[in-house]
């Protein structure tokens, strides 16, 4: 879902990666259901959250800016009562931000409630078909557009079904979406499922996850992905499933790098075992001497032990995580991006101190957290830092709703790793290799999107192509 503002055009923002959560149950407390879901999915965004629920007659909705634990209290989830509810967590930009972000959108004419996790990285198609309806897009986001166009036929009659196999060609790019009528749920991924969606039952009903850890939380059973290209609808008869264009998998490979929880499951892949594994890869590739591994909390917890177990050099949290401080990617400013940093990882001198620390990360974009924590390991003592990313370095930007930023800010695509060493200030630098990152997940490369290695775009970024560098790295 994209940033949406009047000054700037909609196709140059970056995006973001979501979390989106609903639930088709047997009783009235299906949004008390999402509300745990979203907490749960609090890792996919941080900026504002929302739930849209119906009893039967009429979409209501709560939405505002904040994590899950701030927009929600007792007296708004009880006027979400209702058997069917949507939710999404909004992972924000530097563009902007607030409660007109917010999402489920539901539009005007309150028909269907829009969760979406994606982004279109061109709207041309969709913008001239609206405005040819005579519907004003100029203060519209990609969401609101997929949302509006869906509305329009059902405001013209059409079922939600028919509707969304209309609008679909339209959709020209990534999404994962959850859509809800007064008696209906459903859920829609592109032909690629670059994000991930499941559906499990619950009790006598359904839900319908982001991720699978969210699952967990509520005790249900996964039944299986919604596949690409797949609407799932369901309603009092049961479950109804329309491949609405052929299907050909591409999940995206940085939901196992970074953004999926390890206690999720990704086409069958445990993401903590993969992260893992990612380590173990890392540690035969690269032969370091050192004294104690370090993980930068929390994504490369799994990863540094992975690691330490191969290279049997110990393994200790050297670095604390207060994890009150989210937001650190996506501050405005550079300036305020380092301070976050500082205050959110602090170093223990005690198990630094005179030590070659070997320091794990799962992936370097701008390169600013990295210099930060290395600066502050430096001064609480260490001897050496050997800094290894369990990935290989991000060379192309994406388009597919991840807040990764424009390919003249990702260092590793302006910098060699001579330069990035010393600009980020270690000892050395190391990166996993491409073939290593696959290995360590175990699928076929055919399954995955790479684009952030490889500049490989399974989804044609239309205009946004014209802003890709093909890097040297790359073959
Ligand atoms: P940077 O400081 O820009 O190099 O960002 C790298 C750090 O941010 C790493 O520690 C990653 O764990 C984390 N990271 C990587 N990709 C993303 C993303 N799309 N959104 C938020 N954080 C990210």
């Amino acid at each position: 879902m994209k940033n949406k503002s009047k000054f700037f055009s909609v196709s140059f923002f970056p995006s973001e990666k979501c979390g989106v959560f609903g639930a088709f149950g047997d009783n009235m407390e299906s949004a008390r259901l999402v509300h745990t879901g979203l907490w749960t999915l609090q890792h996919r965004g941080q900026e504002s959250s929302g739930i849209a629920s119906s009893e039967g007659t009429t979409i209501r909705v709560v939405k505002d800016e904040g994590l899950v634990a701030h927009v929600y209290n007792e007296e708004l989830l009880s006027l979400l009562s209702g058997n069917i509810a949507i939710g999404h967590n909004r992972y924000g930009t530097s563009g902007g931000a607030g409660k007109m972000h917010a999402q489920p959108v539901t539009g005007t004419k309150n028909l269907v409630a829009l969760a979406h996790n994606g982004n279109l990285p061109s709207v041309t198609k969709i913008k001239s078909f609206l405005e040819k309806k005579g519907i004003d897009t100029t203060l519209m986001n990609d969401s609101e557009m997929m949302h509006s166009a869906i509305e329009y036929y059902m405001s013209e009659g059409l079922s939600l079904e028919e509707s969304v196999k209309k609008s679909f060609p339209l959709f020209t790019g990534v999404f994962s979406l959850l859509l809800m009528t007064n008696n209906q749920i459903a859920a829609l991924r592109d032909s690629k499922g670059i994000r991930p969606l499941s559906l499990a039952k619950l009790n006598g009903g359904y839900v319908f996850s982001s991720e699978t850890c969210a699952f967990d939380a509520l005790g249900a059973t996964y039944i299986r992905d919604v596949m690409p290209g797949e609407l799932v609808v369901i309603d009092s008869k049961g479950v109804h499933s329309y491949q609405i264009a052929k299907g050909d998998q591409k999940l995206d490979i940085f939901e196992f790098v970074y953004f999926s929880r390890p206690d999720s499951v990704l086409l069958g892949k445990s993401v903590n075992e993969v992260r893992k594994n990612l380590g173990r890869i890392l540690a035969k590739e690269n032969n370091i001497d050192g004294d104690i591994v370090i993980p930068v909390p929390d994504s490369a917890i799994p990863a540094a032990i992975g690691y330490s177990e191969q290279s049997k050099i110990p393994f200790d949290f050297g670095l604390i995580k207060n994890r009150y401080i989210h937001r650190t990617f996506i501050r405005p400013s550079q300036k305020l991006r380092e301070r976050d940093v500082a205050m959110k990882l602090n170093p223990i001198p005690n198990l630094i101190k005179g030590k070659r620390v070997i320091l794990i990360d799962d992936s370097i974009v701008r390169g600013t957290t990295s210099k930060k924590i290395v600066e502050r390991i430096l001064s609480a003592g260490a001897k050496e830092v050997h800094l290894l990313i369990s990935s290989p370095a991000v060379l192309y930007p994406d388009f597919y709703g991840i807040n990764t930023p424009n390919q003249d800010d990702l260092i590793a695509s302006m910098m060699s790793i001579k330069e990035m060493t010393k600009y980020i200030n270690v000892t050395s630098l190391h990166f996993l290799s491409y073939k290593g990152l696959l290995e360590a997940i175990g699928l076929p490369e055919s399954k995955l999107s790479t684009s952030c290695f490889t500049g490989i775009y399974p989804v044609g970024i239309g205009e946004r192509r014209k802003d890709i560098k093909r890097h040297p790295k790359v073959k």
